[in-house]
């Protein structure tokens, strides 16, 4: 990693869909210092050669455990050690594809990442952790085949707790191990032992005390929701973002846009589980991916259509079925779906920022803003892949030093 001072000879898409031309972007103390043309004669200014610069990406949905198989028993019974240093190799290619943001959606290891790479002691995106998420007694976040006192007391992905006074406590928790938002496991999901997407998880009650004890302390809620009868009750209970919403109608689509509930988009997820050959997945199982698929890319369309904001997310978690580094596939899949470029960039820039309650520090290129930086050859809203193939990106900068 080097620092650079600025980047001349570019133009800028900043984020929230402006554009400012022929200009350049001035470097100093890892922020944007200042936006105005600048000489590419000065020492560590980069000549951008006309080219584009747009915010380092926000990707809103990983979990950082290192995991190399989509199976449970294994997150709760591998050593943890070995499974922490992959993470950190993990963390790197997701920085090195232009992702300098990541928020962490369940996992042990993200509030730690976040310490060591803040420090700058190891090289990776900024990690906004939800630290473990909330599941329910043989929830998702749950392992079913194990005995429940495993994972109790090795927690790989969730907090396994029941009822609403355990729940505030388990936000307590979550907030005093460094948890930056909270994650809630609102219905089941594909590829679960003994729940399905169907599923409904947590009561009102449950819901409620989360978001209440979550909001007194300023952590947003996200709730991980496959089914749209579990979408309406999260939406109810004021959470403020629906993780992967795979099956959505116009009046769930309405009630997020009034409520401001942020949609994080994962159709990666089930893209990769549809595709994927490979003896971790059963037929039938990939045939429930395709067919929720399906739904999930109507379900995209119908938020964009009512002007819910989508953010986007991986929900890479385990090599080599979802591979780390690979983030970007999901604005390509969001393309195939007909959302325009525009809105696809700002789900994984202020949008994305947004969620994270951090708006005027990333996603953003702007006076002040951390200075995370993509330089591209050519404009992301005309030539999306220029984005997506991670090769054709110039230079990833965080705050002011370009990735090696
Ligand atoms: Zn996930």
């Amino acid at each position: 990693m080097s620092a650079i001072n600025g980047i001349a000879n570019v133009n800028i898409w900043t984020g929230d869909g402006h554009v400012v031309r022929d200009t350049g972007v001035s470097v100093f103390g890892g922020r944007v210092s200042a936006i105005g043309p600048l000489s590419p004669d000065v020492p560590g200014v980069l000549d951008g050669q006309g080219g584009w610069v747009m915010p380092g990406m926000i990707d809103s949905h990983v979990h950082l455990w290192g995991a190399r198989t989509p199976h449970p028993v294994h997150w709760v019974v591998d050593p943890r050690l070995p499974n922490a240093l992959r993470s950190v190799a993990d963390i790197g290619k997701i920085l090195r594809s232009g992702f300098t943001t990541v928020r962490e959606a369940g996992g042990p290891l993200g509030p730690s990442l976040r310490q060591v790479i803040d420090a700058g002691e190891i090289e990776g995106p900024r990690v906004v952790p939800a630290y473990l998420g909330l599941s329910r007694t043989g929830g998702h976040g749950d392992c079913h085949t194990l005995p429940v006192s495993w994972v109790r007391e090795q927690p790989f992905m969730a907090l396994v707790v029941d009822g609403p006074n355990n729940l505030r406590k388990a936000v307590r928790t979550v907030s005093r191990e460094g948890g930056r938002w909270v994650k809630v496991w609102a219905s089941g999901g594909v590829l679960s032992e003994r729940d399905s997407p169907e599923h409904m998880h947590f009561g009102p009650d449950e819901l409620a005390a989360i978001v209440e004890e979550a909001h007194a302390i300023d952590l947003p809620v996200g709730a991980h929701c496959e089914s749209l009868a579990a979408t309406y009750a999260a939406v109810e209970a004021g959470v403020d973002a629906i993780e992967h919403g795979f099956q959505l109608d116009n009046d769930v689509c309405e009630a997020m846009r009034e409520r401001d509930v942020t949609l994080v988009s994962t159709l990666s997820v089930l893209q990769r589980y549809a595709r994927w050959s490979g003896p971790e997945i059963t037929a039938d199982q990939r045939d429930d991916a395709k067919r929720l698929l399906a739904k999930a890319e109507e379900s995209l369309a119908t938020a964009v259509r009512h002007g819910v904001r989508v953010a986007m997310g991986s929900d890479c978690f385990a090599e080599p079925m979802t591979p780390f580094g690979r983030s970007a596939d999901e604005l390509g899949y969001m393309r195939d779906v007909g959302v325009d470029a525009d809105t696809i960039l700002r789900s994984a820039t202020s949008v994305a920022a947004r969620l994270v309650g951090m708006e005027s520090k990333i996603g953003t290129v702007a006076e002040g803003a951390y200075a995370d930086l993509l330089l591209l050859p050519a404009d992301p809203r005309a030539d999306l892949d220029v984005v997506i193939n991670s090769s054709r990106i110039t230079a990833v900068i965080k705050e002011g030093r370009r990735i090696a």
